[in-house]
């Protein structure tokens, strides 16, 4: 299949304002699409060569880039680095100098999808002293051929800087329009997608107009499951009331939440949003490695201890761990604690089903059985006491935890889902939020003063599903450090676009916009009513949305978590009507 309308897909993505329109394109493209090379236009849709979990990189710099552009067009590296610097975007600077040249070569031999999938994989298995050079060849090859607008896209995507924006979610809509005529079937898509994370499979058994095949694909070890999330709650008493009787407490620790793998010899780690994490944490991989199991599924939270009193550490400790190099040093440095909290899979067999109750005895006896000191099941309480409750967030505290996990006794495991079934009760459980916000930065002021150079405040949004937009709910210009200031400006600056991205929904009048990438904590004292910004716009009242007060910055960049896990509009409106019911007692 031809690379050239793909490219001009792209194109029309990048321009348009509406998500439906987007998905439009989407379901255009898919209907044009040949079974034979589907998987691999579900995975260049999503920046990848691959399910994200497989961890493949094709880590091209941008030195090596400007060499190719460079090579293949005839003009110098000097030239290049020139119109990069004018024009800030290495697709555009491909796109411009494939024009000039394109005009005259004569003998051009077509880019296909096949022929783009071919050269990238081999660009990422390029490895050793000659690497540098092969991927050079590579490259160059595949500029000489292309179009300018293809250009700039096989460019932009070995930067990996191709930023569709598309959410999971929108090519989930696009695949049920085009391959099932009804919208509707996107729920049994999405039901499949929290067990089976690899959508270029699963666009596969579509293609074929076949979705009943979806039910073959089954949790499987060595690919992540979606994670079962928790809502918040703000005091024990709340969380008694959605349980019948009694409710298991658990410790809640904060530090990295990972899903642990192991089929025979091979174990792999992967973190919230499914991405593997195994090189971090090769001490784990080795107990688990030891563990006289087949096949399983584990769920913990890693968190750091102190080297002499082994107590918990804040989680941003483990940032020694995201080292590339001398990990063997670290891991001694800057030891760690596994804490289980659930068992998903065993010896082949599926356990969500089974109640937490169940799963919770078969974890225990899991752990007992291969008995190892840097891995423990999480503490936990089953009560329907107030009094032992107390004690036990006490204790929590003590230990260094966030607060506790409440979950019910009778509860699946149900992967990718946000239910009551399990609670969250946080240590500021007084304040009459009960917790943070997750949120997507959007926009940005510039700098005046002492924040000349960087970003003055920044417009933070929070995600709607069903639109699949991210409106907005705050300026936040407080909380940073200078150090924070310059960290976040300089990993902004690659999310920057010319306007108002797609599906960001916002009336304010910004310096800077961004593609939504990058998520912030944020503390705030309230959720107020608002003719300004867009969150939850009209659900609540007619002619307001939703805005925080008093919002701040809590020092932690949400990197374990996609903009699409931003706090969303649904928990927005359940958290202002708590807050409404609060205020009222
Ligand atoms: P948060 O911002 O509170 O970390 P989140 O949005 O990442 O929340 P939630 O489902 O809302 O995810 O909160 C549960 C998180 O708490 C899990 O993702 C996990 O990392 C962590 N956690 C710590 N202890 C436990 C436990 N005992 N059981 C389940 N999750 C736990």
């Amino acid at each position: 299949m031809d690379f050239s309308p793909i490219a001009e897909i792209f194109e029309d993505m990048y321009k348009t304002n509406s998500r439906l329109v987007l998905i439009d394109h989407l379901v255009t493209l898919f209907n044009r699409t040949p079974f034979i090379i589907i998987k691999k236009i579900i995975y260049l849709l999503q920046g990848k060569l691959s399910p994200a979990y497989e961890g493949v990189e094709l880590g091209l710099g941008e030195k090596l880039t400007i060499k190719a552009i460079a090579e293949s067009s005839g003009i110098s590296v000097k030239e290049v680095e020139v119109k990069f610097g004018s024009v800030g975007d290495l697709g555009e600077v491909a796109k411009e100098i494939a024009k000039n040249k394109y005009q005259q070569t004569l003998i051009r031999e077509k880019i296909t999808i096949e022929r783009i999938y071919s050269t990238f994989e081999k660009i990422a298995k390029s490895t050793g002293s000659q690497s540098q050079f092969i991927k050079l060849r590579l490259i160059s090859s595949l500029l000489n051929d292309a179009t300018p607008l293809e250009s700039k896209y096989i460019i932009k995507f070995l930067l990996g800087t191709l930023r569709l924006g598309i959410a999971e979610y929108s090519i989930i809509d696009a695949l049920a329009i085009a391959y099932t005529g009804n919208k509707n079937n996107r729920k049994k898509i999405e039901e499949t997608y929290n067990v089976y994370t690899d959508l270029g499979t699963i666009a596969e058994i579509l293609c074929k107009r076949n979705l009943e095949g979806l039910n073959q694909l089954q949790m499987t070890p060595l690919k992540p499951i979606r994670p079962m999330l928790a809502e918040r709650i703000l005091d024990p008493t709340e969380g008694l009331k959605k349980a019948d009787g009694k409710i298991a407490f658990e410790y809640k620790l904060d530090g990295e939440r990972v899903q642990i793998h192991k089929d025979d010899s091979e174990v792999q780690l992967f973190s919230r949003s499914l991405e593997k994490i195994t090189k971090h944490y090769p001490d784990i991989v080795d107990s688990i490695k030891k563990f006289s199991i087949q096949n399983c599924i584990l769920e913990a939270e890693i968190v750091p201890l102190d080297l002499e009193t082994k107590r918990i550490q804040p989680f941003q400790e483990l940032m020694h761990r995201k080292r590339k190099y001398n990990i063997e040093n670290v891991i001694m440095k800057y030891p760690i604690k596994v804490f289980l909290f659930d068992i998903l899979y065993l010896e082949g067999k599926d356990l969500t089903e089974y109640e937490y109750t169940k799963r919770r005895a078969i974890l225990e006896s899991t752990a007992k059985k291969n008995r190892n000191n840097s891995i423990e099941v999480v503490k936990q309480i089953v009560s329907s006491e107030l009094k032992d409750i107390e004690i036990f967030f006490r204790n929590a505290k003590d230990d260094g935890c966030e607060g506790l996990m409440l979950k019910q006794l009778n509860s699946k495991y149900r992967a990718g889902a946000r239910e009551f079934l399990w609670m969250k009760l946080k240590k500021e459980y007084d304040n009459t939020l009960g917790d943070n916000f997750d949120l997507t930065v959007i926009g940005a002021l510039l700098g005046r003063g002492k924040r000349t150079g960087y970003y003055g405040a920044l417009l933070l949004a929070v995600y709607d599903k069903n639109s699949d937009t991210f409106q907005s709910i705050c300026k936040v210009g407080t909380g940073f450090s200078d150090r924070d200031l310059e960290l976040i400006y300089n990993e902004l600056k690659n999310y920057v676009v010319e306007k108002k991205y797609y599906n960001v929904n916002s009336n304010l009048k910004m310096d800077i916009w961004f593609t939504p990438k990058l998520v912030l904590e944020v503390i705030a004292s309230e959720i107020t009513l608002s003719p300004l910004h867009t969150a939850a716009y009209g659900l609540v009242q007619k002619n307001f949305g939703l805005a925080l007060r008093f919002p701040k910055y809590s020092g932690r960049i949400r990197v374990d978590k996609k903009p699409e896990d931003s706090t969303n509009t649904s928990e927005l409106i359940q958290l202002f009507n708590r807050q409404v019911k609060r205020n009222k007692l």
